[in-house]
């Protein structure tokens, strides 16, 4: 690893003055970023750890209108056993949290670097590879070579596929999240997290140089809303989706009247299918139904040599996951 500047900030103002410096990574747990740093895909002069900020960055707040408040360096086993999860509205985030790497990563891995990890994508995680989101060659070597795991929808140049479990059900939520960027504090929709055009040469998120998220916030959900997070994988623990789902449905005696569908896993970003979610509303739960938001879902698909089974797969978690909300089993 290339010697680098290690910064153990006391403050949030003392991370965001070192983080604005060029050539600074910031830290989580670093479970991601100690990895590609040990494979020199990124060489930093200067580390940032926020761990020490765990007083101002971590932890589960809930408000007097029911929004509740996620730090960004709180960790996925906090997530998982926080009793504010433990309610069918939010249900789907702790799932996602708790079926997430192994309980040794859980303890460690935090909200925003769970969020802002890099892909897996074997191509650009090697040096070896002239890779093009990795800057280093002309193509996407992912698109005719082993591509098993990479995307079916809404690729274009670069067929990797955004990792994380946390992304689809904090959108499923409408969750906003906070940054600072120096002394400015920001407050925007998650969505606007991940690129809209997520082109080989855009990077997984839009944050600025220093820019540093210091929560997450979810809006207070409405009497009768369930969400559920659901993925296939091919180990039963210790392994990222192939693909994944994550639904929010409100009930109003048996007819559901609001919904949101997000898939992860099978494209650059964690993907929203509105139309799919569109399908649901104002109608009442039925196994046909759900076969048909599966389809609108996976509408548009594009899979590549070795990852149609992400076609058949996917839908059949999107169905279940349906299922499984619309009996209130999250
Ligand atoms: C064996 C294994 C299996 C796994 N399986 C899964 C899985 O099934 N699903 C899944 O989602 N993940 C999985 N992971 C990935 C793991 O969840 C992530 O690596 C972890 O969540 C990253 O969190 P971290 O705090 O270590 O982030 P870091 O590695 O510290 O950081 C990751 C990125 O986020 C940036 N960052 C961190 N915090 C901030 C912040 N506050 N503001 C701005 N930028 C920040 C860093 O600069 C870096 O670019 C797995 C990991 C392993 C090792």
């Amino acid at each position: 690893m290339k010697p680098f500047t290690y910064v153990l900030p006391q403050t949030l103002a003392e991370a965001s003055a070192a983080a604005k410096q060029p050539d600074t990574v910031l830290k989580g747990a670093g479970i991601d970023l100690i990895d590609r740093m040990k494979e020199r895909l990124q060489t930093p002069a200067q580390v940032v750890n926020l761990l020490p900020l765990h007083k101002e960055m971590a932890g589960i707040a809930v408000a007097a209108d029911g929004s509740v408040t996620i730090g960004a360096g709180t960790t996925l086993a906090m997530l998982e056993q926080h009793a504010a999860f433990a309610t069918p509205a939010l249900a789907g985030l702790r799932t996602a949290a708790a079926t997430t790497a192994s309980p040794q990563v859980r303890n460690r891995a935090t909200v925003a670097g769970n969020l802002l990890q890099f892909t897996r994508c074997w191509y650009v995680r090697s040096e070896a590879f002239h890779c093009l989101h990795g800057g280093r060659g002309p193509t996407c070597l992912a698109m005719t070579g082993e591509n098993r795991y990479h995307a079916v929808l809404g690729w274009q140049d670069c067929v990797r596929v955004h990792p994380s479990n946390l992304a689809p059900a904090l959108l499923a939520l409408d969750a906003d999240y906070t940054t600072v960027l120096g002394d400015k504090r920001t407050t925007r929709k998650l969505r606007d997290l991940f690129p809209a055009d997520p082109r080989a040469q855009n990077p997984e998120h839009t944050l600025q140089q220093g820019e540093i998220v210091t929560s997450i916030t979810l809006p207070k959900q409405p009497e009768g809303t369930i969400t559920v997070y659901g993925e296939s994988r091919e180990k039963e623990t210790f392994d990222w989706a192939t693909t994944a789902c994550a639904v929010r449905l409100v009930l109003a005696g048996g007819t559901i009247t609001a919904a949101d569908l997000v898939l992860g896993a099978v494209a650059p970003v964690p993907l929203p299918r509105p139309q799919a979610a569109k399908l649901l509303v104002g109608q009442k739960p039925s196994s046909e139904l759900f076969a048909k938001v599966a389809e609108t879902a996976y509408a548009g698909a594009s899979p590549l040599t070795h990852n149609a089974y992400k076609l058949t797969v996917g839908k059949a978690v999107v169905r279940d996951v349906l299922e499984r909300a619309s009996k209130g089993m999250s």
